[in-house]
């Protein structure tokens, strides 16, 4: 049976424009998902950190009793259920036990998580959170000031160490208390850092092997969180090898070539072809 012209020309179209929306391969994933404005479907983290989209975002409330968001223009602290009771209650122990005045929080993710327009590799599946190592001060920051204060490195010119002037034992309790919550899969620091965590820890270690030295991360210190129980389509990374970690292979992060590295040729974009499929629901859903 031969389909009328006119049907098959409808077809045609209809399939040429669904295609321009949602699986339009040349557009970047970090232009779609940077400009969607709220969170769709139920919570889900799809595909793996730096490779995926989040459904049923949560917005960590701009303010806490024990926290406030930054940079609210970026519209960044959402996440899973479970990230956004973590970074409640990680911020109500990090105050009552340690005596840590209040988390400013960096990025979450997006509403729908997916790739970022600016910074951040990862923190695509509502599973990460940068949290600066600068203390909350004692009263509720304005949204401007919230765009312009800049955190502090801990870090010194050479690299190589933390900034004695700056750093202090309560950063080290903060990363501690945080590696040690459960669910928690890594922290990232800087190598700076974690050489001044292996230096300070004393007999008590077991927390450092979650603390991986990574580049940046020196103003602010990164969680991420092992995806939640029973999420077939979350991808975990492989657990951090064993021991504290201060050993070898955070000695290989001190040679001139690690700690001043050239700039390599960047990386094309993600699209959506390169995205879990049911990222394109999730970007697409009303
Ligand atoms: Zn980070």
């Amino acid at each position: 049976m031969k389909a009328p012209a006119g049907i098959i020309v409808v077809t045609v179209v209809l399939a040429v424009l669904s295609i321009g929306a949602l699986g339009d391969t040349k557009v970047p994933a970090k232009v779609l998902f940077g400009k969607v404005k709220g969170p769709a479907l139920a919570a889900r983290s799809i595909g793996s950190y730096a490779k995926g989209c989040l459904a049923g975002a949560v917005a960590l409330p701009v303010d806490g009793p024990a926290w406030q968001a930054m940079r609210l223009s970026r519209n960044r602290n959402w996440g899973t259920p479970q990230l956004v009771a973590f970074m409640e209650k990680f911020a109500a122990d990090a105050k009552k036990k340690d005596g840590w005045p209040g988390l400013l929080v960096g990025d979450m993710s997006q509403p729908r998580g997916g790739p970022m327009l600016t910074g951040h590799a990862s923190h695509q599946i509502g599973l990460d959170a940068d949290i600066w190592l600068t203390p909350m001060p004692d009263r509720t920051l304005t949204a401007q000031e919230r765009e312009d204060i800049s955190a502090v490195t801990m870090v010194d010119k050479e690299k190589r160490r933390v900034d004695p002037k700056v750093w202090t034992d309560s950063r080290a309790l903060l990363i501690r208390r945080a590696a040690l919550e459960p669910g928690v899969a890594r922290i990232f620091v800087n190598p700076a850092i974690k050489k001044a965590l292996c230096r300070e820890a004393g007999a008590d270690r077991g927390w450092l092997t979650k603390v991986r030295p990574t580049w940046g991360h020196n103003y602010h210190f990164h969680i991420r969180l092992a995806c939640p129980a029973g999420e077939a389509g979350c991808s975990d990374q492989d657990p951090p090898p064993g021991g504290d970690g201060c050993g070898a292979d955070l000695a290989a992060w001190f040679t001139p070539e690690m700690l001043f590295p050239k700039p390599g040729k960047p990386r094309p974009p993600l699209t959506m072809a390169q995205l879990p499929t049911e990222c394109h629901r999730v970007l697409e859903a009303p």
